[in-house]
């Protein structure tokens, strides 16, 4: 395959492309609109994207991409599975989570959260506008206001000149507010390091033209945290901050990841801080990543954000996509003189300037339940999914039974629902499959008699009758261990063999 898709919209280089490329066999076209010089003010263009192969099995094994990119789409599993909805009234870009996706959403905030208490944050939480002066201090406007909401002007309910009273931001970034934190007492090295975390929602203007489903949008909430410690601590700090990426993304099945060294370009000058206070931060980093054995770790130069340098997690889906998720930054520039002057005082009783760390292992969590949604394609691990498990009776004879295995289920902490309709069990069977449901609970009236139940799997089908106690501990297991049994499978594949299993 060609590294770069040819072009055609202009007709005489595509031609000219074709001819130089004896070789080409086959090409794929695609089709999108397009606006004339990217301006969403002019004409609207058809733009052909081809891409050409030198076999049928390249061209092929592109097409079965496509194929699965398409099944897999968020927007449409989001819909369908109803995990999320966006209204135009409400306003583009603006996720609406629907109760089955909130309860992904939740549980993966549960989640973060106690290894937030055990890796020893502190949360805090932080209103969604500020001030303009804090973003003009940290430097976020006017400097970032395309990329922002315009200022909420209070001046002339206030009785002032437009622009000259109070005006508000909505907060585009948390990263002021936990600084306000930070400040809002005396430090002392006894203190630090200080890690701040919130999910914080955070709101940024993006062209509508650009916005699409969960993964570009305007407001989302960012996994956020602010840690704040001496240069000493900067390399435990960040080992602690990938190990916890890497324990996340390891729970979610995602572990084919590469990080990415953002360092600073040596010759260019839009970088604060003295270079020596650079070559420590980059040495620092590259040595945990080096010790931690990360996968990729090359510094990158010209990489780096201006106020420090950063590592990246970039994450391969089941399908061969890569996806920038986690990221960890030092930052000089924050707490230097200039902006807000942190400060901490050090064993020999003078101040000194803390270094500041922003983190976010899963980035946000709009565009991360995104991503999983497609990783997953809906079909999500026990410990996610929205509804675990479905008791389903054989005929309406055990609908008591059924009740009582439901209500056992659901005080046991399960997300359980019943089907006690009077259809056919392969009929309900099937259903539950294609609402991908991990786990059928099948109860009859033999399992009434002798208390069991039969358990039936989404992947593996039937798994035999067994005492309720055993099925109930064999889900909490997997639940414990937060096993991720298929991301990669088809899974339409499942749902034809739960059709072929059918009682
Ligand atoms: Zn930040």
């Amino acid at each position: 395959m060609l590294a770069h898709p040819l072009d055609l919209a202009d007709p005489h280089a595509a031609a000219v492309a074709a001819e130089e490329t004896e070789l080409l066999e086959v090409i794929y076209v695609e089709v999108a609109g397009a606006y004339w010089k990217g301006d969403s003010d002019n004409a609207q263009l058809q733009r052909l994207y081809a891409t050409a192969f030198f076999t049928q099995e390249e061209l092929d094994e592109h097409m079965k991409k496509i194929e699965e990119a398409k099944r897999r789409d968020h927007r449409v599993l989001g819909k369908q599975l109803e995990l999320f909805t966006v209204s135009p009234l409400v306003g583009s870009g603006l996720i609406l989570w629907l109760p089955k996706g909130a309860v992904i959403r939740q549980t993966l905030e549960d989640y973060l959260k106690s290894e937030l208490r055990r890796r020893g944050y502190d949360a805090v939480y932080t209103p969604n506008i500020g001030r303009i002066e804090l973003y003009q201090i940290s430097g976020h406007f006017p400097y970032y206001s395309e990329s922002q909401f315009p200022p909420i002007d209070l001046s002339e309910r206030e009785g002032e000149q437009a622009g000259e009273g109070e005006r508000y931001l909505l907060k585009p970034m948390n990263c002021p507010h936990h600084i306000m934190i930070y400040k809002s007492k005396p430090r002392s090295y006894r203190d630090l390091p200080v890690r701040l975390a919130e999910f914080g929602t955070v709101y940024r203007y993006e062209q509508s033209g650009e916005l699409s489903g969960m993964t570009r949008v305007r407001g989302f909430t960012q996994d956020d945290a602010h840690i704040f410690c001496t240069e000493e601590q900067v390399a435990d700090e960040v080992r602690g901050c990938l190990e916890m990426t890497q324990t996340v993304l390891k729970s979610l099945g995602m572990e084919n990841y590469r990080v990415r060294l953002g360092f600073r370009d040596p010759s260019s000058d839009k970088y604060v801080g003295s270079s020596e206070v650079w070559d420590r931060a980059e040495a620092a980093i590259q040595q945990v990543a080096e010790e931690m054995n990360l996968p990729g770790r090359e510094p990158e130069p010209g990489e780096a954000a201006f106020y420090g340098p950063k590592i990246d997690f970039v994450v391969t889906d089941c399908i061969g996509r890569e996806w920038q998720l986690g990221t960890v930054q030092l930052d000089y520039n924050l707490p230097s003189t200039e902006r807000f002057a942190l400060e901490y005082i050090g064993a020999d009783n003078q101040p000194h300037r803390p270094v500041m760390i922003h983190r976010a292992p899963l980035g946000s969590m709009e565009r991360f339940v995104g991503v999983l949604i497609e990783h997953f394609a809906g079909a999500f691990p026990l410990w996610l999914a929205p509804e675990q498990v479905r008791v389903v009776t054989v005929s309406e004879k055990s609908e008591a039974y059924g009740q009582e295995i439901e209500k056992q289920f659901r005080s046991a902490g399960f997300r359980v629902t019943g089907d006690y309709r009077g259809q056919k069990l392969g009929a309900k069977i099937r259903e539950a499959q294609l609402e991908l449901i991990p786990y059928m609970v099948v109860v009859g009236e033999k399992d009434a008699q002798e208390k069991t139940v039969t358990l039936r799997d989404r992947i593996d089908g039937d798994l035999g009758a067994m005492p309720t106690e055993r099925a109930l501990a064999r889900l909490r297991q997997e639940i414990e261990e937060k096993t991720v049994r298929q991301t990669a499978e088809v899974s339409q594949v499942a749902v034809d063999r739960g059709a072929k299993n059918e009682y």
